[in-house]
């Protein structure tokens, strides 16, 4: 027998427990509005500690990529679901929103905005000493050869963390900021957090948003009405939700930070498996790469190395603590698309792959300087772990993040005009503070 439909009414309905979603439902709900912020994941903290639980943290597909989301070409494409979203796995580098972007989409970002973010996210530079031995070969060896190498922002509170603790993705000190602290704080502050709860579509009445229909834990069906709507589901399914509301053009267009990682092995000392990651790197704006040292973690090192080398990784998969590395992230064009089934297609245009040999040969340069053997240099495929530019300014939604559909906002990943090739989660903070100082007054 069908179930009723549930009912429920609010001053905002936020899309999405990421950082975008978090940070408008903490700021709406500090302003005294009635916010319910819906999330199709969980809050579970069981695994916290355990590296295994970035595994049941990312979205998964069965595929021959070890069941990985992939690209409809193949390549990596890691999603998070649960409160937090992808900042519950996420480095935790800061970057600060750059200014010249946002003003070239006529974006003003008040600095007030920055500095509150940095206070809330728990922003600072790495102390010395999390700036371990390999990393420090790796930074030298990029300085003797012409490049600008320095600290890297990140937005963990040191005090808690510990040296020569890598396990940033799945933090077991409460180190890291993480976007459930400002939903839980939303919480505090009078707001609905509803898990297990995804949203389909938008509810519309003569082209304006009314609320949202979403489907719970054994088919519950979920009407929450509300004046206005805030999508922040992501890259990917902010995309499809404003599909389904009608708006075909959402995901037409994808950015995704192709990032790829090159590793060798040091005949001597250690390599920096297991030292702080993202301590360090260089913007390489000319060239539109942006470079910092790590290896992948522990455990997901070994699976993207067999999934390079299938067996042949086999024999090398004991050499982790020799393996020293560094990543290349390249800003890449918008050449891409959302499917209306959720797939992703992502391929690459010429000057993409111009910057991803770049960030290649650079790489392997750095590595042969820093002492790895120039014989076993190993590069990893591609991931795409900022998935972006889905619904962007300029193109479906307005500088005040408004679609074509009145009252129903995004404020993610999806939004940003052309692929920022900076970790982005710092600026989706800023954005949805900027978004909440908008909607006070309307809604
Ligand atoms: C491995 C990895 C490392 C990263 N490292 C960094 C880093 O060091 N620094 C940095 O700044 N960024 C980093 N990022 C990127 C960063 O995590 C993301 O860019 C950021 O989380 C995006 O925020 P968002 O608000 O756009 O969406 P998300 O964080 O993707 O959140 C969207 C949320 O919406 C939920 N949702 C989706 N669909 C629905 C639906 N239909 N109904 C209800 N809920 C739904 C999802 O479950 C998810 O929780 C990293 C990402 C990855 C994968």
């Amino acid at each position: 027998m069908p179930k009723s439909v549930k009912k429920l009414d609010s001053d905002v309905v936020v899309v999405g427990a990421g950082p975008g979603g978090c940070t408008v439902a903490k700021e709406l709900s500090k302003r005294g509005k009635k916010v319910i912020l819906i999330e199709k994941g969980g809050t579970r903290e069981r695994f916290i500690g355990n590296r295994l639980d970035t595994l049941f943290r990312v979205e998964k597909e069965l595929n021959v990529g070890l069941f990985l989301r992939r690209t409809v070409e193949g390549d990596n494409l890691t999603l998070a679901h649960g409160v937090g979203g992808g900042t519950h796995i996420y480095l935790g580098s800061a970057f600060s929103p750059d200014i010249e972007y946002w003003k070239r989409y006529n974006v003003d970002i008040p600095q007030e905005l920055v500095d509150e973010a940095v206070r809330e996210c728990w922003v600072s530079p790495p102390p010395d000493e999390f700036i371990g031995p390999g990393t420090r070969r790796i930074w030298e060896a990029a300085n003797e050869l012409g490049m600008q190498w320095e600290p890297l922002h990140r937005h963990v509170d040191f005090s808690k963390c510990r040296v020569g603790c890598e396990e940033c993705m799945n933090c077991p000190h409460k180190a890291k900021w993480t976007a459930k602290v400002f939903a839980m704080e939303a919480v505090e502050h009078g707001a609905t957090l509803l898990t297990h709860l995804k949203v389909r579509e938008a509810i519309i009445e003569n082209g304006v948003a009314v609320g949202v229909r979403a489907v719970g834990r054994g088919g519950q069906i979920y009407e929450i009405t509300a004046k206005v709507v805030v999508c922040s589901a992501g890259g990917v399914h902010t995309a499809e939700i404003l599909q389904r509301c009608g708006l075909q053009e959402a995901g037409s267009w994808f950015t995704g930070d192709p990032t790829n990682f090159s590793f060798g092995f040091v005949k001597e000392g250690r390599g920096n498996g297991f030292e702080h990651p993202m301590t360090i790197g260089y913007h390489d704006k000319k060239n539109g790469v942006l470079f910092s040292a790590m290896l992948e973690p522990y455990i997901t090192w070994h699976l993207q190395f067999i999934q390079d080398e299938h067996l042949r990784a086999l024999l090398k998969l004991y050499r982790f603590r020799k393996a020293l590395g560094l990543f290349a992230k390249i800003s890449d064009e918008a050449t891409g698309q959302v499917t209306p089934d959720g797939k992703v297609s992502k391929s690459f245009t010429q000057r993409d792959w111009n910057r991803i040999q770049y960030g290649r040969d650079t790489s392997e340069n750095i590595l042969i300087k820093a002492g790895c053997d120039p014989n076993k240099l190993h590069h990893t495929g591609i991931t795409l772990t900022h998935p972006a530019g889905t619904v962007r300014i300029g193109k479906l939604v307005d500088t005040n993040l408004e679609s074509p559909i009145k009252n129903l906002y995004c404020c993610d990943t999806s939004i940003l005009p052309e692929a920022g090739g900076i970790p982005p989660a710092m600026t989706i903070v800023v954005l949805g503070k900027r978004l909440a100082r908008h909607l006070q007054t309307i809604s």
